[in-house]
């Protein structure tokens, strides 16, 4: 057996040669919108900060003050003493928004997924996963030990295939999608998933980092889509500017993911600055409509000038398939002043290495329609 650091080294090597190891780079945020990365001043298409409230005065406030009156920490699980009066605030707030009994704050957006996904099934359960989910989907489906099944990317009739087969000998079903998918930008089919799943006994589980406070009014992808979803997860990392996860449902299924989510019971309290950040983030997520819907229209006119087929929401893809291809065009990209940080596999699915675009409410409109033209012009021509 080769020493730890030789295996290491090989395997690095490896995935070298196929361009696919990864690096860290230091980057300063300063305004939410512009990025300071290797003496170089970008616009960034690659924050989740759709809303740039990550440097919003009232957000910075509140954060602020909630750490003196409430120190940097929480001190512990939330099941001990972490659960700072900050929490019961926020819960009842998201669950307000999304039009549910109840809500559970998780210490982040992969913790949730990772804890809600076993807490609710288990060996004799079957689980049915879009094939492009989010990663921390899939870990919560591994943790589960219930039998899981793929079903093509927003393909309800392969779904129905698999539950016509498979449901009966299972006790409990779970269909779990992203709501808004991470590195397509597409939609899931909420509505035809929750209609499905009645149909077959199955409950439903949409992941919406990406909706709130962007789709549906700021109120999320099944708001946007009139789906009934029995489990609506989501961060506040992504349009909220903060940190931390959730997921809103009804009154006894939170009570029991509080019980029994391993994520949320062995995990120390998202600090009291997170939770205090989020809910002034929701306060103007709910008062300014105008705001939130400004990332979908600036991604539909990225669209437009680059003749792509319309943004379903602010998350635009520019496949190139090469990883290669990929870092190249995201180097021309830089040096015209746009941070778009390529993505590769396992991200995303071998061959579809891509330029991932992400809109936000502030990015100017004439930057907008600048970097358009420079990847019709220089990329996809
Ligand atoms: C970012 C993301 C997560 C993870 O959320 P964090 O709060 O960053 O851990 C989960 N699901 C999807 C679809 C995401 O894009």
């Amino acid at each position: 057996m080769p020493s730890l650091d030789a295996f290491a080294k090989t395997k690095l090597a490896a995935l070298e040669a196929r361009h696919l190891k990864r690096t860290l780079a230091e980057t300063t945020r300063a305004d939410g919108l512009w990025v300071e990365r290797g003496g170089r001043r970008m616009l960034s298409f690659s924050c989740n900060d759709y809303l740039n409230l990550t440097h919003h005065p009232a957000v910075k406030h509140a954060a602020v003050e909630a750490t003196k009156k409430y120190g940097v920490g929480a001190g512990a699980s939330r099941l001990v003493t972490g659960n700072h009066p900050l929490f019961g605030e926020l819960e009842r707030r998201l669950a307000q928004l999304k039009g549910t009994e109840a809500a559970c704050v998780f210490g982040s957006g992969y913790l949730a997924n990772a804890g809600i996904v076993p807490a609710v099934a288990s060996k004799g359960d079957l689980l049915l996963v879009d094939e492009l989910s989010h990663s921390c989907l899939w870990a919560g489906a591994r943790l589960s030990w219930a039998r899981v099944e793929v079903f093509r990317h927003n393909d309800v009739a392969h779904a129905e295939e698999i539950l016509r087969f498979h449901r009966v000998a299972h006790r409990h079903a779970l269909i779990v999608t992203d709501g808004v998918f991470s590195m397509d930008g597409d939609l899931a089919p909420l509505k035809a998933l929750s209609t499905l799943a009645q149909a077959y006994d199955t409950w439903l589980m949409s992941d919406d980092a990406h909706g709130l406070g962007v789709l549906g009014g700021g109120r999320g992808s099944a708001h946007a889509t009139g789906a009934s979803v029995d489990l609506q997860m989501g961060t506040l990392s992504k349009a909220l500017g903060s940190y931390g996860g959730y997921v809103c449902a009804s009154a006894a299924v939170i009570d029991l993911l509080k019980t029994r989510a391993r994520t949320l019971i062995y995990s120390t309290g998202v600090p009291p600055a997170s939770v205090a950040a989020a809910l002034a983030a929701l306060d103007i997520v709910e008062n300014d409509t105008e705001l939130t819907a400004r990332p979908l229209a600036k991604a539909q006119s990225f669209t437009r000038i680059c003749n792509l087929p319309p943004a379903a929401s602010q998350i635009v893809p520019v496949v190139l398939g090469d990883p290669l291809a990929a870092l190249e065009a995201s180097q021309i990209l830089e040096r015209e002043g746009f941070l778009v940080t390529p993505i590769r596999p396992p991200t995303v699915p071998e061959g579809t290495a891509r330029l991932r675009l992400a809109f936000t409410a502030g990015h100017p409109d004439d930057e907008v329609a600048r970097l358009a033209t420079i990847i019709r012009e220089r990329i996809l021509a």
